[in-house]
């Protein structure tokens, strides 16, 4: 079983005004299997430990440790993190022009695997993992996130989780945007994952919404870069029905 850790972890970035000091000291443990959210107010740092685990060289990292199965994950380019099957679906994906969804799956699942996946069973595979998804087989041909909606672009991550088989995804804000149809979808699409592959998820958000359609076995509360709380899902509930403001009373 592989796993996840996340020890003291600092993190900055440089801004106009000078360096910003976001993560103060995180915790986080993620076993394969295990469905984490992380949640917590705007700008308490949810994104930046996202990005963080990515390697987005715009974020610092001032002290601590992230390690899978032992290994450095900082001393890994992005693509290396990538193979040893940490999968980070982005708030904010970026337009590839002049590159298909078909092409881009394909590149992606030969750089993890280290072999290009057969080209008939790959169409068939794609196909498939489409109409799960609920997608227009047309979609296939399109440039990645060239004039997707939102909805495409969660559905175009989720899709990627499905191919990629991943061993860890980090969802940041998967649910943003969604309306509620497209929501239950790409949630099944991250159960099916997690039930058929023991993918572990480290599910990302500000609001409670997904959390009826993806169970979390553990609740971390971001607040000011830190762990302010955690729990089982009981405090996901009660998040629904509090809010944040308990959090933000005790740290002004
Ligand atoms: P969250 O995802 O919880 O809303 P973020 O990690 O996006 O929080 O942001 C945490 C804090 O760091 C916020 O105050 C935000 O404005 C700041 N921050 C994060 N990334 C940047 C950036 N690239 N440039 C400037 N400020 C940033
Ligand atoms: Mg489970
Ligand atoms: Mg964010």
């Amino acid at each position: 079983m592989s796993t996840l850790e996340i020890r003291d972890l600092k993190v900055s970035i440089e801004t106009d005004q000078g360096t910003k000091h976001i993560l103060k000291g995180v915790d986080l443990t993620i076993n394969q299997g295990e469905i984490h959210a992380v949640m917590g107010p705007n700008g308490s740092g949810k994104s930046t430990l996202a990005y963080t685990i990515a390697g987005h060289p715009r974020y610092h990292v001032e002290g601590g440790t992230i390690t899978f199965d032992g290994q450095n994950v900082l001393d890994m380019s992005v693509d290396e993190r990538a193979r040893a099957g940490l999968f980070l679906a982005m708030q904010y994906p970026v337009e590839i022009p002049g590159v298909t969804v078909t092409n881009f799956l394909r590149t992606a699942k030969t750089a993890i695997d280290g072999e290009e996946p057969s080209i008939r069973h790959w169409g068939k595979t794609v196909k498939d993992a489409m109409s799960n998804l609920r997608m227009d087989s047309s979609f296939a041909a399109r440039n990645v996130n060239e004039g997707f909606s939102g909805g495409e672009k969660k559905r175009h991550e989720i899709l990627q989780l499905e191919l990629l088989k991943p061993k860890f995804a980090i969802l940041d804000e998967t649910d943003s945007g969604l309306d509620v149809d497209a929501l239950k979808i790409v949630s099944e699409g991250v159960n099916r994952a997690h039930q058929e592959t023991g993918l572990g998820v480290l599910l990302i958000t500000h609001y409670t919404r997904i959390l009826r359609y993806i169970k979390p076995d553990f609740v971390h509360v971001f607040v000011d870069g830190k762990v302010a709380e955690e729990g089982g899902s009981e405090l996901a509930e009660r998040l629904e029905d509090e809010g944040y403001d308990r959090y933000l009373v005790a740290q002004a």
